[in-house]
């Protein structure tokens, strides 16, 4: 049941058109259309001064400049236009988001060689021949191909990643320590079966299959929040949408917070649709991101499981669009365009007809006052599969426990997973820090070693043996003396991270597999991947985690799970720390007895009392739930009221406040809309990368339109040197 477009315009060859490229220019550009005309939404290649520029035929021409300067059109890309409801999308995603147009068409169009035609290429392996000599250059093309574990590459993708010139890989072909083969490219994805036969769903699972394909036939944009215990099957459900989009012929989009939590998934796709879908990450390599860019274009894609970013693909009829797991954080980007992908989902449904799903066990303040307002509908699966129960919680109180300095599991944990390693069962114990320890301090003169270049401290990551910055990634190595004082050996770590709680489990249990988890200690998305996959088919005793470990992975074996310190994420100022701690803790929890066996959480904390904590071991979700809306009620803060972020940086820290407290002073587009704008403040991070940021915050009643005061306001700002500015709506974390 596709919906059916109208026609799009169509320009005749010399008649003027207005072209939006990827450059950062606040206007269209005029340009003549080429030979054979073009319709509006073509996807050109355009002159700009000396340069060729992508651009896509947004409308007719302004025709405000000397006609006989306008060039033309260099040529019409191959493949289809860009849908109107795609422009439509983007421009109201710019107008949401205050984001210049130039940067919305660069977020659509992620993928290399749009203009190339598609035809054979050559692609690049690993060989099995040995160089005659071994150069730099020769090393770090083979460490390249190694460290992806035999994947291909196009000799660009080669010789950019290895930072060598192209002769240099095709010198290593001919000694046959490279292979070069002929590749098709850009072909459509294995075809999905909707109709073989899926799990027999439960009566409740059923239900709520059923109330989403019906709403699948209605063929009109509406939201569901499908919330549902971990392991209660919201995947199980809605896979059956996604079953149904594939029948009626519409192309359906999964959005996942985790490039690992793909492997799992991947299979379990393969399983109900009989293949894989098409991947969208940023561990994709940029032949395959070409591909699916072309492919969910032309249709060649029923499916595509991604990041947030595979929101902006061009899709040539999405009728569907899952976010799992929808709380999650890693959906707010933060930089370049400021965009949340849930809500921008919503809005891309909603223009293009399509049912969105928010499927979450913990979900966002904001989907919830949006399903208690009636806006969103509301399905619950209350049970878990099987036999699999909700884990016992219980807080272990830290004031009580009796352990040596400088450790972190007390004896109560440590007896349990004991217990457990008896059973052969997994425990997992959770610390939501990278590295060895969070500060590195001289025990000399009381100094923390910070990085150069931000107000951060530096984390000591012993498994690198350097100091990093985890805001610019800035590393240095680990000194000897203080860099204050001069005094030597006397710098110590402070407080733990993943990386010192695992020398204390190998000390505990010296005989059990212990597998890290953590992010920065995988070099690639595949090796994590493979590592997950290993620990689920029980090649682990004890687990560590970071936050990375709270999002759906399913081990079976897995009953007990230790939060190191649960307290971590009450303290702070930000608005979402009691939700952000709420969500985490029960996600984590999750992880515990999701098969046969029943799961235990324990919770290490030194405020059992905390009402947080409270809710989280008595399960009364409901009761958190409203006595936290009541809070931001009475705040007015979001989601009841409106909050927009502007943040300002530049070298020194002098004009960035100037500016700051002039824009504080000139506020009338802010009043005239009931809003408040507080600062010029040091952003919680004041230096990053060597610039120095100070933050405005703007909140604004519930139904005022936030993004056209700013806009307003913003207007007449002529930024001076190196200074800049961004604009944050709907904040979500406080930095
Ligand atoms: P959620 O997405 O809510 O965390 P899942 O859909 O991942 O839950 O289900 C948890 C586990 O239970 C998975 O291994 C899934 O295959 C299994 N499961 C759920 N429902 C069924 C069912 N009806 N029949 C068989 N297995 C099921
Ligand atoms: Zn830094």
């Amino acid at each position: 049941m596709q919906t059916p477009t109208p026609e799009p315009e169509f320009f005749e060859q010399g008649e003027l058109v207005g072209v939006l490229t990827t450059q950062p220019l606040d206007r269209l550009l005029d340009y003549k259309a080429p030979e054979g005309g073009c319709f509006a939404g073509a996807f050109v290649e355009v002159p700009l001064g000396p340069r060729k520029v992508l651009g896509v035929i947004w409308g007719a021409g302004r025709g405000d400049f000397d006609r006989s300067k306008i060039r033309s059109v260099i040529r019409v890309l191959e493949g289809p236009p860009m849908r109107e409801e795609m422009r439509l999308f983007l421009g109201k995603a710019a107008d949401y988001t205050l984001t210049p147009m130039p940067a919305m068409l660069r977020l659509a169009t992620r993928a290399p060689g749009l203009g190339d035609p598609p035809s054979m290429r050559k692609i690049y392996r690993p060989g099995d021949g040995e160089p005659d000599r071994m150069t730099d250059a020769r090393r770090r093309v083979l460490e390249v191909l190694q460290a992806y574990g035999g994947l291909a590459f196009t000799l660009r993708e080669l010789s950019d990643m290895a930072g060598v010139t192209s002769s240099v890989v095709k010198g290593l072909v001919k000694q046959g320590a490279v292979r070069e083969e002929d590749s098709p490219r850009d072909l459509p994805f294995p075809t999905l079966d909707p109709d073989l036969s899926g799990k027999d769903l439960t009566e409740d699972q059923a239900l709520a299959a059923q109330f989403l394909r019906d709403a699948m036939q209605g063929g009109n944009y509406g939201t569901t929040l499908l919330k549902g215990v971990t392991g209660s099957g919201k995947t199980e459900v809605y896979l059956e949408a996604v079953a149904e989009s594939l029948r009626m012929g519409r192309q359906a989009l999964v959005l996942l917070p985790e490039i690992a939590l793909t492997a799992e998934f991947l299979t379990r796709v393969e399983a109900r649709f009989g293949a894989r879908p098409a991947e969208w990450h940023s561990g994709a390599t940029m032949t395959e991101r070409r591909r699916i860019w072309r492919m969910v274009g032309q249709g060649g894609a029923q499916l595509v499981v991604g990041a947030r970013s595979a929101l902006f693909l061009p899709f040539r009829d999405l009728g569907l669009i899952i976010v799992d797991e929808e709380h999650d954080t890693s959906y707010k980007q933060e930089e370049g365009v400021f965009y949340n992908a849930r809500d921008m989902a919503v809005l891309r449904a909603a223009i293009c007809g399509a049912r969105v799903v928010l499927a979450s066990a913990t979900p966002s303040l904001e989907s919830w006052a949006n399903a208690e307002a009636g806006k969103y509908g509301r399905l619950e699966l209350t049970s878990r599969f099987g036999a699999a129960v909700l884990p016992e919680m219980r807080a272990i109180d830290m004031r009580s426990e009796t352990m040596p300095a400088g450790t972190w599991i007390s004896p109560t944990l440590k007896q349990a997973m004991l217990d457990r390693m008896t059973k052969g069962e997994q425990s997992l114990l959770f610390i939501n820090r990278r590295g060895f320890a969070p500060i590195t301090l001289c025990r000399a003169c009381g100094q923390q070693i910070g990085c150069d270049h931000c107000d951060a401290r530096m984390v000591e990551h012993r498994f690198l043996k350097r100091l990093m910055c985890h805001q610019c990634g800035e590393t240095k190595p680990v000194p000897e003396t203080c860099p204050a004082c001069g005094v030597e050996g006397k710098l110590a770590p402070v407080g733990p991270g993943i990386e010192r709680l695992a020398e204390e489990a190998t000390a505990l249990f010296p005989d059990a597999r212990i597998a890290v988890l953590s992010s920065d200690m995988f070099g690639s998305a595949r090796a994590l991947k493979a590592k997950i996959e290993e620990i689920a088919e029980g090649d682990a005793d004890v687990i560590l985690g970071t936050q990375l470990v709270a999002k759906g992975h399913n081990f079976p074996k897995l009953t007990l799970v230790g939060v190191i310190d649960s307290d971590l994420g009450l303290q702070g100022s930000d608005l979402r720390a009691a939700e952000r701690t709420f969500q985490l803790m029960r996600q984590v929890a999750g992880r515990a007895g999701r098969a046969d066996r029943p799961g235990l959480a324990l919770l290490q904390t030194f405020q059992p009392e905390h009402p947080v904590i409270q809710a989280i071991l008595s399960g009364d979700e409901d009761g958190f739930w409203r006595a936290e809306a009541a809070e931001r009620q009475a705040a007015g803060v979001p989601p009841y009221g409106r909050m927009a972020g502007i943040i300002l940086s530049g070298p020194e820290v002098g004009p960035v406040f100037d500016l700051g407290n002039a824009m504080a002073r000139n506020d009338t587009p802010l009043r005239q809309i009931g809003a408040q704008v507080f600062g010029p403040a040091p952003a919680p991070i004041a230096r990053i990368r060597g610039r120095h940021r100070v933050r405005l915050l703007v909140k604004a009643p519930k139904g005022a339109s936030i993004q056209d005061a700013i806009a307003r306001w913003i207007a007449p700002l002529r930024l001076k040197g190196d200074l800049r500015l961004s604009v944050d709506i709907d904040p979500q974390s406080f930095y």
